[in-house]
């Protein structure tokens, strides 16, 4: 709620923390502007804001496909949203919910989820998926995406497929495995995607060279210092999307060895 947000931010700045907003790291301001400015340890905490494609066909070239944060962004900001009467939101985490949830409130008549795993491995909150469904969102699971059908460029519907589940992939969870033959349509006015996201990393180049996972999160040894000298980095940006719980307790960890950085101690 924005009153609680309000009040964090009012404490968090009587401590004596400036806020400066507006400004983006790596554009507005670089690592050699700050440290021009006398600043002597940096902690890039910039979350997980560049949604992951479906890597489907006709991803991105159709009207009414959405990215999941850049709808609930314009959605947050109170922005007319335009849906149309069939959603269908494609991924399991707490976003996947948000959205479909989200859409609902837009006045939206069906919105369903497609998740390719099972209830078991869905990631969203427990008590998220429950009060989803308790308000009329439809899930859909054991069921990928194959093509977003479009006409004129307009979203028409969702080529989806069954999936079963298969061997444990790096996740730890098991690999969904596509059923052949099993392939049904579903229609739909637009697809929201909300199949994970990475940190927006597009500034880290010419000359910054930031140490990089293969999952595209910023690389951070036990202090949560990057490869580049006086620069720390925590939360989503170097775990991807994880949650509030755990950022904060990363950003703690940071905090701690900022501390130790800046005098000395280690
Ligand atoms: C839709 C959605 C629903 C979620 N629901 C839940 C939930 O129910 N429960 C839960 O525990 N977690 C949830 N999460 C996850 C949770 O929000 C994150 O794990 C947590 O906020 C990560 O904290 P962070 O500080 O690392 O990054 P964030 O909270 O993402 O903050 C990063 C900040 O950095 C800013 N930023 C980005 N790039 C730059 C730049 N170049 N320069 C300056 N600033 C920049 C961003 O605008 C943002 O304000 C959800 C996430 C999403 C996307």
């Amino acid at each position: 709620p924005r009153n609680i947000l309000e009040r964090d931010i009012k404490y968090i700045e009587a401590m004596g923390v400036r806020i400066k907003t507006g400004v983006k790291f790596g554009i507005d301001v670089t690592l050699d502007d700050l440290k021009k400015e006398g600043t002597a340890a940096v902690i890039i905490a910039i979350g997980t804001y560049q949604g992951l494609k479906m890597g489907v066909e006709n991803e991105g070239s159709t009207n009414g496909y959405i990215d999941c944060l850049a709808f609930l962004r314009d959605y947050a900001r109170g922005e007319q949203v335009v849906l149309g009467d069939k959603v269908i939101v494609v991924g399991g985490g707490n976003a996947a919910i948000d959205a479909a949830r989200s859409a609902l409130r837009c006045g939206v008549k069906e919105v369903s989820i497609l998740y390719r795993r099972s209830y078991q491995e869905m990631p969203a909150d427990r008590n998220e998926i429950e009060e989803a469904q308790a308000e009329g969102v439809e899930i859909n699971y054991l069921s990928a995406p194959v093509r977003i059908i479009e006409k004129g460029g307009e979203v028409r519907g969702l080529e989806c497929v069954k999936a079963e589940l298969g061997e444990l992939d790096e996740s730890g969870r098991r690999r969904p495995v596509p059923i052949a033959g099993s392939e049904f349509v579903v229609n739909a006015t637009s697809i929201i995607s909300a199949v994970g996201q990475q940190p927006d990393l597009s500034w880290n180049k010419e000359g910054l060279a930031f140490s990089v996972s293969p999952k595209n999160t910023l690389l951070v040894d036990d202090n949560c210092h990057t490869n580049i000298e006086g620069v720390f980095a925590a939360g989503d940006a170097v775990n991807g999307p994880t949650t509030v719980v755990e950022a904060m307790a990363n950003g703690k960890k940071a905090a701690s060895a900022v501390d130790v950085y800046l005098s000395g101690k280690a």
